[in-house]
């Protein structure tokens, strides 16, 4: 099992297109817990790491869009997101009400991502209860970074400067597919509230984080004065 260690007791499963859908492992006590949920095609991989790092206990959504939320109903532990984010996370829709694809500038990526969404998500998920900002999951805090989604949340933990941060922000180029080497805001037409979105990155930003694990592509590490101002300047660009 191709698992990478991203910090103490954080593993990064890296999977289905083109190995850019990630779900994170966090050792809590004799088991671990899942932070996002990946694609529905990840979700024999996504169990077998679970096993092998001693017991999945429940699984903790970042958002409930269809790439992040596709193995959940499948692992047969407990699912939690924030409020924002149930009724999303409860619907059958692979495609969240408020994304625009239509706006996407490029016709084949237009016609492409509506096909893969439906194909990524695993349908309705039940949320057995849900998680707040501060509130605490395996030794990180629960953080509120909406605009991308409504409920989107991150697990920080400050004794070494961690973020987990789901669609946060974006190491790849969502219109061609590739992973870049600076940050991203969310495309708009994937986005609840863009400006939002921005001001969620900004809340990061000002964390000071010393490693940046996101929903797709590798995570990025620096001194956490770097990894502000690379952050800062993905919120600039908006
Ligand atoms: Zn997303």
């Amino acid at each position: 099992m191709a698992l990478e260690k991203v910090a103490d007791g954080v593993w990064l499963l890296r999977g289905d297109f083109r190995g850019a859908m990630n779900i994170y492992f966090l050792e809590d006590g004799d088991g671990v817990v899942q932070f996002d949920a990946g694609t529905k095609g990840m979700r024999k991989k996504a169990k077998a790491a679970a096993e092998e790092l001693g017991g999945l206990k429940r699984v903790v959504l970042g958002h409930a869009h269809a790439d992040h939320r596709g193995t959940a109903p499948y692992l047969d532990v407990p699912v939690l997101c924030h409020p924002d984010e149930k009724a999303d996370a409860e619907s059958d829709a692979a495609i969240a009400p408020y994304m625009d694809l239509s706006q996407l500038p490029v016709a084949w990526v237009r016609w492409l991502y509506p096909f893969l969404l439906r194909r990524w998500d695993g349908g309705t998920v039940r949320i057995a209860d849900t998680v707040i900002e501060g509130d605490e999951v395996a030794g990180f805090k629960v953080l509120h970074f909406p605009g991308h989604a409504p409920g989107l949340i991150g697990l920080w933990r400050e004794s070494d400067r961690v973020a987990l941060v789901s669609d946060t922000t974006y190491f790849v180029d969502s219109l061609k597919f590739k992973p870049v080497d600076w940050a991203n805001v969310p495309n708009r037409v994937f986005n609840q509230d863009h400006d939002r979105a921005i001001e969620s990155l900004r809340k990061l930003a000002a964390l000071e984080p010393r490693i940046v694990a996101a929903g797709h592509s590798e995570p990025m590490s620096g001194e956490p004065a770097e990894m502000r101002m690379l952050l800062e300047q993905a919120a600039n660009r908006g």
